[in-house]
């Protein structure tokens, strides 16, 4: 079963060759990638790279919460991108609260409670455009970011790259909602518990590229095929066999972003 990489900046000016990234991915097995948009530009990115490599690269647009410069503006053209490409568009993302902006102290708490307000706006559009979320919420950000996803109730929800409170852990598992861990889940103790912890049934599997790991990745550059190496992870953390975290990762992936699962090839 192939994977599914459900969070990845292919808009970053890491990536400057996308066809060879996604050709290298796909022969590493990880035949999608979700791209995450950041802003106005990136998201125009992402949607001609949807165009470019189209059934490898699924586009969320989004309006990243850490960004000191976004504003309200940016936030109404964002919305309506998503609008008027909604046929080739799987889910709002990256989208969130600020949390390492506010901790080094480049962004004032009011801006951080305008980039509150600014998540309300979104979800509600996500639910009138039928999209799920992918959130970037680090912290304890992901518990007022689970009250508010609960409160509008979009179809989904990706809490990416998750390091919540195992109370929040707990709830957004209870609440249908998905988590998706990365590379780190190889070497960090935090990421390992919290795959044990957590039902196969909701969690996706990440790169969240270009970031660079560390452990075994030191040195190494990020993309979608690194995927490959988490579901073999996990599939270790949780004592199941490997094929088992390929499935139920992928056809968790698909549910998520409402995709049609291609027909499995005859072995
Ligand atoms: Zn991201």
């Amino acid at each position: 079963m192939p994977l599914v990489d459900v969070h990845c900046h292919l808009d970053a000016a890491a990536y400057h060759d996308v066809s060879d990234v996604c050709e290298y991915s796909r022969q590493a097995g990880v035949t999608v990638t979700v791209a995450a948009g950041t802003g106005q530009r990136s998201n125009a990115r992402i949607l001609a790279l949807q165009a470019q490599e189209p059934g490898q690269v699924w586009a969320a647009l989004g309006l990243h919460p850490e960004r000191l410069d976004a504003s309200w503006e940016e936030l109404e053209a964002v919305i309506a991108q998503v609008q008027e490409h909604r046929q080739r568009v799987v889910a709002f993302g990256e989208i969130g609260l600020p949390h390492y902006a506010l901790l080094d102290q480049r962004m004032p708490l009011e801006q951080a409670q305008v980039r509150e307000a600014m998540l309300h706006t979104l979800v509600q559009a996500a639910v009138r455009l039928a999209l799920p979320v992918v959130l970037h919420t680090p912290h304890a950000a992901s518990g007022v970011a689970l009250n508010i996803v609960q409160r509008y109730g979009p179809p989904g929800a990706l809490f990416h790259w998750h390091k919540g409170s195992p109370e929040t852990t707990a709830a957004l598992c209870q609440a249908g909602y998905f988590l998706s861990v990365t590379p780190e889940v190889c070497y960090r103790a935090r990421d390992r518990q919290l795959v044990q912890s957590v039902p196969l049934d909701n969690l996706l599997l990440e790169s969240d590229g270009p970031w660079a790991y560390g452990g075994e990745f030191a040195g190494q550059r990020t993309t979608s095929a690194l995927v490959a190496r988490v579901a073999e992870e996990v599939a270790q953390l949780k004592g199941v066999p490997l094929a088992v975290v390929q499935e139920v990762t992928t056809v968790n992936a698909y549910r998520l972003f409402s995709q049609t699962l291609p027909p499995v090839a005859d072995q």
